[in-house]
């Protein structure tokens, strides 16, 4: 059963207006003051465990106590959990302002800067293989889903350069700084997964974005430690609004399951100046879907998934501009 939150969340308001609660040293803010600026109502789907907002154009899930939401039907990590304290609800501010708002109100390029140029970053290479499942070796899928990306955004109108075009070693810290000496608009690093403990459950994409100053990341070991701020930061509210697009369209048009939009200290991610992402396009540990990676033909439809992601984001940011045909 449904129950309206508002009326009782709205009274909590007139208390706590303005109110902000401090935990952890993590500045938290009411959720039904975001929510009456943003024209939400709210709902809680489960009493105290579970929310629902909607407005005219989007559905948001929250879970108490997780980390856990849903925007929209994709799943998103926020970077804190929310809190319930005595029915009132509170949202990490660095969550609203960093993941939930520039989700929903995408900032758009400043005018005339259009996204004409991507670098696409396969994965390992040389003597790293990444993943290996049997004989097989993520560095070489990486690479054949970039050629295949590659002809498809030339196709679509880009210029699309690569980090590297054989089975090549290409340091982590050179990667971005190849991006931005090409002059490229986006940086986009295709990898693929492989959770060899868990085969025959673990299975679907998942795009990371440069974790926030501030915030853990959801990968906390090695290149996800610390909490510092890069180069990379910079881009923070268009990286998560480009990992949403990307992940929307991998899992509506490929169908696979949505492992959800979460946040890293890549080093590609650290250093790149231009909006970056990082996809994991699926488990190559799993029966099913480690089959399919290696088919070309399922390579096709992933990277025309990632081409209309990528065309979403360019129709979003560049109001006026013109898309090129796909
Ligand atoms: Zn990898």
């Amino acid at each position: 059963m449904l129950v309206l939150l508002c009326g009782r969340m709205g009274a909590s308001a007139v208390w706590h207006s303005e109110l902000q609660a401090w935990v952890a040293g993590k500045q938290y803010s009411l959720l039904v003051d975001w929510a009456r600026d943003n024209d939400f109502t709210i709902w809680w789907l489960k009493k105290d465990q579970a929310l629902q907002l909607n407005n005219h154009s989007s559905k948001i899930l929250l879970t108490v106590d997780s980390c856990d939401a849903e925007v929209n039907g994709v799943q998103v990590r926020l970077l804190f959990p929310v809190l319930n304290r005595g029915g009132v609800v509170f949202l990490a501010q660095l969550d609203l302002d960093t993941t939930l708002q520039p989700i929903l109100s995408p900032p758009g390029n400043r005018p005339g800067a259009t996204i004409k140029s991507i670098c696409l970053d396969p994965g390992h290479g040389g003597k790293d293989p990444g993943y290996q499942v049997g004989s097989y070796v993520e560095k070489r899928y990486t690479l054949l889903l970039a050629q295949e990306l590659r002809q498809q955004l030339t196709r679509a109108g880009f210029k699309v350069m690569l980090t590297r075009t054989r089975d090549t070693l290409v340091e982590l810290s050179e990667r971005a700084v190849l991006a931005e000496k090409r002059n490229a608009d986006l940086f986009i690093s295709l990898h693929f997964n492989a959770s060899p403990s868990s085969a025959n459950s673990v299975q679907g994409s998942e795009v990371y974005c440069l974790t926030p100053a501030g915030a853990p990341s959801t990968n906390a070991e090695g290149q996800g430690a610390g909490a510092g701020s890069f180069l990379g930061n910079r881009n923070n509210e268009k990286n998560i609004f480009l990992a949403y697009e990307l992940q929307k369209s991998l899992t509506q048009n490929l169908g696979v399951e949505d492992r959800g939009v979460h946040r890293a200290r890549f080093v590609v991610l650290r250093d790149a100046v231009m909006p970056a992402v990082l996809i994991e396009g699926g488990f190559m540990s799993h029966p099913t879907e480690g089959r399919k990676i290696l088919d070309p033909e399922y390579r096709r439809q992933m990277a025309r998934a990632i081409v209309n992601g990528i065309l979403n984001y360019k129709r979003v940011v560049e109001p006026s501009a013109k898309v090129p045909a796909h």
